[in-house]
């Protein structure tokens, strides 16, 4: 190794320095940059880390899903680098012209405007074809709104699983939510607010009635958690703006056995049944009922109605 590269190593990040240089056959050696996935603030400027702060500054080129969201941040902090667009309809042509940059030995950080850069954002392409380039790739963690929501929801968080977004279309949304109904962990979803209400509604159906944290606007001025359950949610005004992470609890005990008590009860019968063994009264069996069969107190109500209507 020639050792007028050294100088040139030492003012690299630490991980460039262990890792950067690599030898191929039939040449010297090769430098290649390095990738760096940096996360940045969901909504308070404050939630960045002093390494990721270090990384925007010492790259040489901050990839930005776009750059005049990201030049804010940057601006916040005094930082002045090139930066260029990574973003979904150009992730093709940019990742080709990045390698081609980081091949040549520049560093560079790929930012998305808000959280953890591949979170249902962009960077999945650069980050695949750095790795089958032996590219280093070196992930600067920090603020995603999955984590921050998974952390305070107070749903279970041993294990839980991710969806990104649900499809925005009707049909393959309730088709999706099906599918992931058998899983028995808390589910994580990225949605839109303006779609919060159905998604909800489609939960219901699909999942019958389960615990349900809607976390909005997080780490901003209006942030919020709204806990409840699936069948008993009701969304405050402001609900149809801002960011939206919705979570659903693990199936609940009682809807396990959901299925043997539909069989075996009408839903008056199985109200019945519930304040002779438990001693609950009326409108608390009724609840009990609703929550277990996944249905709100109001429909609960309205089957009763229909089942005395049908026994005349
Ligand atoms: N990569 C980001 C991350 O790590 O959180 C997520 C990007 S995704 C395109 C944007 C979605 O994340 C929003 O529509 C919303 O569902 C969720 N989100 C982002 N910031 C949020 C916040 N401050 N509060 C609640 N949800 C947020």
């Amino acid at each position: 190794m020639a050792l007028s590269a050294f100088p040139f190593f030492v003012r690299r990040d630490r991980y460039t320095i262990l890792f950067e240089v690599r030898f191929r056959f039939g040449r010297s050696f090769e430098m290649a940059g390095t990738l760096f996935i940096v996360a940045t603030p969901i909504g308070n400027l404050e939630d960045i880390t002093l390494r990721a702060l270090r990384v925007l500054k010492e790259a040489d080129l901050i990839a930005c899903e776009d750059t005049r969201h990201t030049r804010k941040l940057l601006a916040h902090y005094q930082i002045s680098k090139p930066a260029v667009s990574y973003h979904d309809h150009n992730e093709r042509e940019r990742s080709a012209e990045l390698i081609k940059k980081l091949e040549a030995g520049l560093n560079i950080a790929l930012v998305s405007d808000a959280g953890t850069p591949l979170v249902s954002d962009p960077g999945f392409r650069i980050v695949r074809e750095a790795i089958d380039r032996s590219i280093l790739v070196v992930p600067i963690p920090g603020p995603s709104a999955l984590i921050a929501a998974v952390s305070s929801s107070g749903l279970p968080t041993g294990e839980f699983a991710f969806f990104g977004f649900l499809p925005a279309r009707r049909a393959a949304r309730k088709a999706r939510l099906k599918e992931l109904a058998g899983i028995k962990s808390t589910l994580v979803f990225y949605e839109a607010p303006h779609r919060i209400k159905e998604t909800i509604a489609d939960a219901r159906e699909a999942f019958g009635d389960r615990e349900c944290v809607v976390a909005r606007e997080l780490t901003k001025l209006h942030e919020e958690f709204v806990r409840s359950s699936l069948s008993e949610l009701e969304l405050p005004e402001g609900t149809a703006r801002g960011e939206i992470v919705l979570l659903i609890g693990p199936p609940l005990q009682g809807q396990l056995r959901q299925p043997a008590a539909e069989q075996i009860s009408s839903i008056s019968e199985a109200i019945e049944g519930l304040i002779s063994a438990e001693g609950l009264d009326q409108k608390n069996a009724l609840k009990r009922i609703a929550r277990e069969r996944g249905i709100s107190k109001s429909d609960a109500y309205r089957m009763i109605i229909a089942e005395r209507r049908r026994s005349k």
